[in-house]
């Protein structure tokens, strides 16, 4: 799936007043891995929007803190639910790759699979020395209540 693909769901939401948002400059702000939920939300807020006969506006989509964040104007509380899970669902899925994930910090915090996370802290060789792998991977302090996997 390609941000183009997401956009198609419901153009009017990347659309303001005339300028579209330019995905094939920006991409979606978020990692491919999230692509899948971020197109299941796209269409929860065109059902919303369509049943209530009104249009959101996307204001911005970006990773915070290792989990999806989704800005619309003029939120209702059925877009909020809708976002919410969709925020649910990035805290456990890979941002690379969209397999099972969970938090990765070396001082970024991100959701990742095992194999990401080892890619991301093998290419900062810099950091390896003060930063063991091991402390990265099982920072399980802040996310969810799934228990340290021995790895
Ligand atoms: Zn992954």
């Amino acid at each position: 799936m390609e941000a183009k693909d997401i956009v198609a769901i419901y153009p009017e939401l990347f659309r303001e007043e005339e300028r579209e948002y330019p995905v094939e400059e920006y991409g979606l702000g978020v990692g491919r891995g999230w692509y899948s939920i971020l197109a299941d939300l796209v269409r929860e807020v065109r059902e919303i929007d369509e049943a209530r006969g009104t249009r959101s506006m996307l204001v911005q989509v970006k990773e915070k803190f290792g989990g999806l964040r989704f800005y619309l104007q003029d939120t209702t509380n059925d877009h909020w639910e809708a976002i919410s899970r969709a925020e649910s669902r990035s805290l456990e899925t890979c941002e690379d790759c969209g397999a099972p994930g969970r938090m990765y910090n070396d001082g970024w915090v991100s959701t990742l699979c095992r194999d990401d996370a080892r890619k991301r802290w093998e290419r900062r060789p810099e950091r390896k020395a003060d930063l063991a792998w091991e402390r990265c991977w099982r920072h399980d302090v802040v996310n969810n209540s799934e228990p340290a996997q021995e790895n």
